[in-house]
């Protein structure tokens, strides 16, 4: 099993990246911005309660998501790995997400750290606005919000990860192929290294 996380702020290339990478290495995508758009869509309760804290750019409780993650290792119990994308977002999820691995007698093997500069991010989600439909992309506010609560609650959680000797750093900016091939190089390199 190879597990990883592609980290980075909002508006760096994850979601983007992760579609290409899953592909490539067959790994199942837990991004939890998808799961809870997708409960929202639904309508469900946990989708309603989710909706609000969403639209104004801050994080939904650890609980909730840290829970949605656990179903979904359950659901793929034979899978070859996971690429987790948007998660884990704080400390505390980071380690649930260590102990709900270690019970499954594994574990993150690398974390890949997408750095792009901040003025670029937010020309990102300004061109993204336009096509996602995300009502948390198209309010200026609420993008400078989510940049605030990376910086304060998810930053910490590369910290968190460098203490574990798993993160590195990959240049963020260039074409999507450009990117791409960077991080295929340090995957194939860390997973060469588990085997
Ligand atoms: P994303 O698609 O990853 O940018 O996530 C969109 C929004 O969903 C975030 O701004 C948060 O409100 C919420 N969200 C997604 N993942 C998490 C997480 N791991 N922890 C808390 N909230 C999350």
């Amino acid at each position: 099993m190879f597990n990883l996380v592609l980290f980075g702020p909002p508006g760096s290339g994850k979601g983007t990246q992760s579609e290409k990478l899953i592909q490539q290495y067959g790994l199942i995508h837990l991004s939890t911005g998808d799961l809870l758009r997708k409960e929202m869509k639904a309508g469900t309760p946990l989708g309603n309660e989710a909706k609000s804290l969403i639209e104004k750019g801050q994080l939904v409780p650890d609980e909730v998501v840290v829970g949605m993650i656990s179903s979904a290792l359950d659901a793929n119990a034979g899978a070859n790995g996971f690429l987790f994308d948007g998660f884990p977002r704080t400390i505390a999820q980071a380690e649930a997400l260590d102990r709900l691995l270690e019970l499954k007698k594994t574990a993150i093997h690398k974390v890949l750290f997408l750095m792009v500069n901040e003025e670029e991010l937010i020309t990102r989600l300004v061109g993204r606005a336009k096509t996602s439909g995300r009502l948390d992309d198209a309010d200026p506010d609420v993008q400078r919000k989510r940049q605030d609560v990376y910086k304060n609650e998810t930053l910490p959680v590369a910290g968190y990860y460098q203490n574990q000797d798993k993160v590195e750093r990959i240049e963020g900016e260039g074409s999507i192929d450009e990117i791409f091939d960077r991080l295929r190089q340090s995957i194939d390199k860390a997973m060469a290294e588990e085997a």
